[in-house]
């Protein structure tokens, strides 16, 4: 069988007596002129390299088999396994299901597997885990080509906001740092089966070519965490601990604001100031003297 000609999904779901499950986060997208306009905005090119996290019935796997992108699908809920063999059977190869937590699973060893350099990811993420599998995808060692990504609005939201918006925060400075960053569609919540309680939205992240490196992250992760903790107290109490007024001062970064108001290069110039203490009092005058 072609991929045309694989059964509407509603009707592949009934023929393997699938329903969505809620601890899962399944809530699916049966339309696949939805589906076919997230794998447009994901910009995949013939024969490159997609990891879908969690495929479910496959809508959104057979709208990106349909640019000719070979997908990697991997899916936590075993339930989906067959059906999702079906499809793959239909995809000459192009196909391959893995069933893991992507949580847990190391994605350059699945591209290597593969044969890919490198890959993009796409996915409509299961909400209880897609922060969670976005702060990875940010902060580890393997970075995608890009990532086209359907959040909860509200989070997709505070990824995409700009300094002094109240959605402004730890998400989006990280993201912004790593990543340009864009909101490319909304969905309604009748857009799914079953619908979710709120909005949702695909954001498409590309990674800057001067990604800042892990130590710079877990810097500016520290940082903003105290910044945001106390949001709305000024600088120099929220960021007490890590030096305060005089952390600021090396930073070049105002002490009397408060951090929705810093921009993401501002907090870069904070996480470098907080790696970079200035020396212990007298230390330059015995490297002066060593040095002589
Ligand atoms: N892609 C399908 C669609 O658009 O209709 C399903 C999307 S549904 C929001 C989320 C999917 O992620 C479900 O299939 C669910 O079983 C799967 N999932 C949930 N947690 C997962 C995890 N930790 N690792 C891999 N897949 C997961």
């Amino acid at each position: 069988m072609s991929l045309e000609r694989l059964p509407p999904l509603r009707e592949a779901l009934a023929a393997h007596g699938l329903m969505a499950k809620k601890s899962f986060g399944q809530h699916f997208l049966l339309d696949l002129n939805v589906t076919r306009k997230i794998a447009r905005l994901a910009e995949v090119g013939e024969n490159e390299v997609v990891i879908e996290v969690g495929p479910g019935p496959g809508g959104l796997t057979r709208a990106l088999l349909e640019t000719g992108a070979r997908v990697i699908a991997v899916e936590k809920d075993a339930r989906f396994l067959p059906l999702l063999g079906e499809i793959a059977e239909a995809a000459d190869g192009r196909l391959t299901v893995v069933e893991a937590d992507a949580l847990r699973v190391d994605e350059a060893a699945l591209l290597a597997e593969a044969g890919a350099a490198g890959g993009a990811i796409v996915s409509n993420l299961p909400y209880n885990v897609g922060t969670p599998l976005l702060v990875k995808w940010l902060t580890g060692t393997f970075t995608p080509n890009a990532m086209t990504l359907m959040f909860q609005k509200e989070v997709a939201l505070r990824i995409v906001a700009e300094p002094g918006s109240d959605d402004y925060g730890r998400l989006s400075v990280l993201t912004q740092a790593a990543c340009e960053a864009r909101l490319v569609m909304e969905a309604p919540a009748r857009a799914f089966t079953p619908p979710p309680k709120v909005d949702s939205a695909v954001v498409r992240l590309t990674p800057r070519a001067e990604r800042p490196d892990a130590a710079r992250l877990k810097a500016l992760e520290r940082v903003t965490a105290a910044a945001f903790g106390q949001r709305r107290k000024m600088l120099r109490s929220s960021l007490k601990a890590l030096g305060g007024e005089a952390l600021c001062e090396r930073a070049g970064i105002e002490a009397n604001v408060r951090a929705e108001v810093v921009d993401v290069e501002g907090f870069l110039r904070l996480a470098d100031a907080t790696s970079n203490p200035p020396p212990l009092a007298g230390e330059g005058d015995r490297e002066a003297v060593e040095g002589a």
